[in-house]
């Protein structure tokens, strides 16, 4: 198939080259840059003496209620049928579904990659956009077919009419729509009535994927989560992971919630390999709601103390709903700017082409923040403040 109109083919396969050149640009410390869980191949003491900044993770760790949980289940470790905590049950209850609309995979990045694998036959296309969370597209490579990746608007938003309109203009050839929300690496949401308008406007029985990876951080009224589509009987996957707010991705595990017809097709493809601390651990997680508040505003909190500063340094800040932001660096490209924060001991996000010139930042604790700001003043000049922040 040849996708033209409204944006060459160039477009989109340099997209995707772009996408999968980024790989081989970054640092051996960028964890996970694909859905693929990377090895840092230094040694112990060099990884322990980094500040975490590059992959989106909580680096405060998981509460003493999830640990507890996890060390109990050590007794476990030596059987193969073992009490689970009723984990499909409690994450079913969690969502007011029932346990068939529920996949667990380890991390939501194997879902995505079983999505990918179930709908996607060779030579067909998964739609989204870029930059976006890119393993889904490096996934949809790995089965031979291919990807659609629409530009964000120019306020880096997802482009929802265009979604549209190509999903219904190539709908033979699109195997699933994919949609991040929020979007990483922006942090932008797509709203409630967007994401409506998406699934009104498309065929009937066009599978959608919405990764909700960083649902957690979100406080903006206008987002909501499209589990509800999934009891309205509508094709529609969410990936959630125990990575983020949980700080459980070391762990390994996350689930999809989708009607159970798709359940049943894509757990073919699933691994079943989630280990017995994860499922303990992940148990323990969804019990412990003050845990997950008090991190939540201890995150988001230093999120916006650190746009503030960067902005009145004279940076401007991409305004994010997630554990993580996006900075301007002006006429600087980022992925030397990556260099010179490792080398003063702090990793920070690979380059999301075409935004090059924009460093990613996961949001870490006070100290790492700290860190940040002293770093980043080091090597940056202070400007003229911005007042781009809504
Ligand atoms: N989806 C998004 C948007 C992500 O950013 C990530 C990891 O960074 C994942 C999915 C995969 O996370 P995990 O496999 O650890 O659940």
């Amino acid at each position: 198939m040849e996708v033209r109109s409204p944006f060459s083919r160039r477009q989109f396969v340099g997209g995707v080259a772009a996408a999968v050149g980024a790989l081989s640009l970054r640092p051996e410390a960028d964890l996970l840059a694909q859905g693929q869980t990377a090895q840092f191949t230094g040694g112990d003491a060099e990884y322990d003496a980094y500040i975490k900044l590059a992959s989106n993770e909580n680096n405060y760790g998981p509460p003493p209620s999830v640990m507890k949980a996890m060390n109990d289940a050590w007794k476990y470790a030596n059987r193969y049928g073992y009490p689970d905590g009723n984990v499909n049950q409690v994450i079913a209850e969690h969502h007011g579904v029932k346990r068939e609309n529920i996949l667990l995979t380890a991390g939501s990045g194997e879902g995505l990659n079983v999505m990918a694998t179930t709908y996607l036959k060779p030579g067909q296309k998964v739609l989204g956009v870029s930059p976006s969370y890119a393993s889904v597209f490096q996934q949809a490579a790995n089965v031979k077919a291919d990807s659609i990746q629409i530009p964000l608007t120019k306020d880096y938003r997802q482009n929802i009419s265009q979604m549209i309109e190509v999903t219904n203009r190539y709908a033979r050839d699109i195997g699933f729509v994919y949609m991040c929300n929020p979007n990483n690496p922006t942090g932008a949401v797509v709203t409630a009535k967007e994401i409506k308008d998406l699934l009104d406007n498309i065929p009937k029985d066009m599978p959608v994927l919405i990764d909700e990876a960083y649902h957690h951080f979100v406080d903006d009224p206008a987002y909501g989560t499209a589990i509800p589509y999934v009891l309205e009987g509508r094709p529609v996957v969410i990936a959630r992971t125990f990575s983020k707010i949980a700080a459980l991705a070391a762990m390994r595990i996350g689930y999809s919630v989708a009607p159970p017809e798709m359940i049943r097709d894509m757990r073919v493809y699933a691994s079943n390999s989630v280990n017995v601390l994860a499922k303990w651990g992940a148990v323990a997680s969804l019990k412990d709601k003050a845990a997950e508040a008090d991190v939540k505003a201890k995150i988001i909190d230093m999120r916006n103390k650190t746009s503030q500063v960067l902005e009145s340094y004279g940076y401007p800040v991409i305004p994010s709903q997630t554990n993580f932001f996006m900075v301007s660096l002006g006429d600087r490209q980022v992925q030397g700017v990556i260099e010179e924060f490792r080398k003063m001991g702090i990793l920070v996000g690979r380059p999301f082409p075409p935004m090059l010139n924009h460093l990613r930042v996961s949001v870490g604790t006070a100290d790492d923040m700290e860190k940040f700001m002293a770093a980043f003043k080091k090597i940056f000049p202070q400007k003229t403040a911005t007042a781009t922040r809504g």
